[in-house]
């Protein structure tokens, strides 16, 4: 039989516009050797985005046969667009022992859950509605009728966080990121402990 997995897998997820890729990254800075998922998608790329660094961009033809080729441990359809996650960068991680992180929607991470019962689901949301419907005005990088479509969906996911193991508010980055710190150092401490880690006792 097998045994554990040696590495964590981490699922971060939020409404986007919540700044959950800007606390990935501090919590990237601060604590090394955890991978990032770089998942693929159909979505046009933004104009600071780099092919094979934020996404691997590719074609909805190809996604299909991807999809039928049975690669992605789990896929959703978000905001009009594919995303899905490549089932092998995430074993190939976690059987050499290293931390992988997958930052995807609520859809996705539980069929994660479903599929790996190990892995931390985390949710990071925004102090209210409002703040995030602000914030992603500012962002400036939505159409009108796109960026409804984001908030509809933000409602829906903020729905969905009781399921997850945590939950981050975040009102300020640099104190949800040092809470975003804490929770995965105590998994990996937890782990060199005899019985391992349960979000019960962290
Ligand atoms: P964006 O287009 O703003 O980069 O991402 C839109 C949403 O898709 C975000 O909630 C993001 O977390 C989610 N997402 C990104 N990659 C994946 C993935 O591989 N699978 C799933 N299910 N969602 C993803």
């Amino acid at each position: 039989m097998q045994g554990r997995p040696k590495g964590n897998l981490f699922v971060l997820s939020g409404p986007s516009g919540t700044g959950k890729g800007t606390l990935r990254k501090i919590l990237f800075e601060r604590v090394p050797g955890i991978e990032f998922s770089i998942s693929c998608t159909t979505r046009e790329p933004r104009d600071d985005e780099k092919d094979g660094v934020d996404y691997r961009f590719i074609t909805e033809r190809e996604f299909r046969a991807r999809l039928d080729d049975g690669e992605f441990l789990e896929h959703a359809f978000v905001h009009g667009y594919y995303y899905g996650t490549l089932r092998s960068d995430v074993v190939r991680a976690l059987e050499s022992g290293r931390d992988i992180m997958l930052e995807i929607d609520v859809q996705g991470a539980l069929q994660v859950r479903a599929a790996m019962p190990e892995s931390r689901l985390i949710f990071v949301s925004p102090p209210s509605f409002e703040e995030l419907e602000h914030r992603l005005r500012d962002r400036g990088t939505e159409t009108e009728e796109r960026l409804r479509v984001r908030l509809h969906n933000a409602r829906l996911e903020m729905e969905q966080s009781c399921k997850y193991d945590h939950v981050i508010i975040n009102d300020r980055a640099d104190r949800a990121a040092d809470e975003l710190t804490r929770i995965v150092l105590a998994y990996r401490d937890a782990d060199k402990r005899p019985g391992g880690a349960s979000h019960e006792t962290l």
